[in-house]
């Protein structure tokens, strides 16, 4: 079991130090670094551990992987998603107050606000609209 303890506090510090959030195959890769013999199904398993204990937690944008990150006091944050490449990133301002309309045949449990755009690595196409 300790082996197991040291591949989950692995697993913990790759998301801690990653400056954007990870979906569970980019933290496989970044874990074989320390671990080169660590499955896909342990890293998945030791995620679904650390969300349990509310260490991290994921991020679920339809049509994208899951994105996991460090559970952050200071409220939630507003992502800004890569158009190419699809990555991630927190956008570091505090989330705008957004107006909650009172729905009848709906329960709203949330919301997230995402800005859309080009990271450093994918230059902006000159016609965003020929994509
Ligand atoms: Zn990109």
């Amino acid at each position: 079991m300790i082996r197991n303890t040291k591949q989950r506090e692995a697993i913990m510090q790759v998301i801690e130090k990653a400056i954007r959030p990870l979906s569970p195959a980019e933290i496989h890769q970044l874990a074989k670094v320390h671990y080169p013999s660590i499955g896909l199904r342990t890293v998945y398993r030791h995620i679904k551990d650390l969300v349990e204990s509310d260490e991290i937690a994921g991020i679920d944008y339809p049509g994208q992987p899951v994105r996991y990150e460090v559970v952050d006091n200071r409220g939630s944050r507003p992502h800004l998603i890569c158009r190419r490449c699809g990555r991630l990133f927190d956008l570091p301002i505090e989330e705008p107050d957004l107006y909650y309309p009172e729905m009848k045949d709906f329960v709203i449990e949330g919301h997230e606000v995402v800005y859309f755009g080009y990271c450093k690595h994918c230059p902006e196409p000159s016609n965003p609209h020929s994509l």
